[in-house]
């Protein structure tokens, strides 16, 4: 068993940290909301009144957290002063690539291991212990991280050293805010040619078409029973949450001095859906975008 400190416990981490105590270690939860520390308790964690009392005596301390600067803050004023000596940090929150690599340089530098490991697989992934984790970290590290992430991991590939997790995952959200509006736009398409939207979704998903977008993530309710379409896209992965990531991705362009005119295109249409109104809903719901349904309707239940 290992004492887990667990800090943000939103509709990632609070699978997560349930997932670390059914495997059977000791989940001291901290979050600053309190409804969703009262989550992780009912899901078998123990509840922290603060990040600081969850970080003592913590062999390794999880983090969750929604964008760069919390992250900073957490590690600089809360985390690293008070946890044990040669703790392991993974932090498996989305954030540039800087700021992953400036809080591995301090933990490093007082003696901690680090690795950033943010995830793909959404919030079904996150409930059923099945993500993706892109693995930035030294060498030595990796083996103790991998075993770590264990009870929440489907798949832990290393990407490389501190950042590389980082990088690898703003990479592959910008194919999928870029194949999620593609696919927006055939169904859109597809109802204004008169076509029913399931038989094309039967038609694409086994076709060259598909895309994960389409067949684990379907825009249009319906045809993929887990997927936010169909609950009016409250949950998963928040319109904000991906325009932060595109954002991550045009910035990490320009500095890189890649060519990323699909992904700065994508970036700039989640930026109108947000200022439409979408921001809170799942980025899917850029479907109602296309059918000129935006903004989008109140939940009528
Ligand atoms: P969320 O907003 O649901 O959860 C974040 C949680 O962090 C909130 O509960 C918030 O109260 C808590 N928090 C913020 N500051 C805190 C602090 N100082 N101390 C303690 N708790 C604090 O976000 P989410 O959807 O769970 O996403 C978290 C991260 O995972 C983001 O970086 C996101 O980009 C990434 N991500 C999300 C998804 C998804 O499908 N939702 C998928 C992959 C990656």
């Amino acid at each position: 068993m290992t004492r887990i400190a667990f800090i943000g416990l939103g509709n990632m981490g609070g699978g997560m940290a349930a997932n670390q105590a059914r495997a059977g270690h000791e989940v001291r939860a901290f979050d600053l909301s309190a409804a969703a520390l009262e989550k992780a308790v009912a899901a078998g964690c123990l509840a922290s009144g603060s990040a600081v009392e969850a970080v003592r005596d913590a062999d390794a301390v999880i983090t969750m957290l929604p964008a760069g600067h919390h992250v900073r803050a957490v590690y600089a004023g809360e985390i690293m002063p008070n946890a044990k000596p040669g703790a392991l940090f993974i932090d498996c929150s989305t954030i540039d690539v800087e700021s992953a690599r400036a809080v591995a340089a301090d933990v490093t530098r007082a003696g901690f291991r680090f690795a950033d490991a943010p995830v793909s697989g959404g919030t079904t992934g996150a409930e059923a212990g099945t993500l993706a984790f892109m693995v930035g970290c030294a060498e030595a590290d990796f083996a103790a991280v991998e075993a770590l992430i264990g009870p929440m991991a489907r798949t832990t590939i290393r990407a490389g050293d501190h950042g590389a997790g980082q990088a690898a995952k703003i990479c592959n959200n910008m194919v999928l805010g870029a194949t999620m509006i593609a696919t927006c736009e055939a169904f859109a398409l597809a109802e204004k040619l008169g076509l029913d939207p399931e038989r094309f979704f039967e038609i694409a998903s086994k076709s060259s078409g598909q895309s994960w977008s389409l067949t684990s993530y379907c825009p249009w309710p319906g045809p993929v029973l887990a997927a936010p379409s169909n609950r009016n896209y409250e949950g998963g992965f928040a319109t904000a949450m991906m325009l932060k990531d595109l954002k991550l991705a045009q910035e990490a362009a320009a500095r890189a001095g890649a060519a990323t005119p699909l992904g700065a295109q994508a970036e700039g249409l989640y930026a109108l859906f947000d200022r439409l109104g979408g921001g809170g809903k799942d980025f899917s719901a850029i479907l109602e975008l296309f059918r000129g349904n935006a903004p989008i309707p109140a939940k009528t239940t």
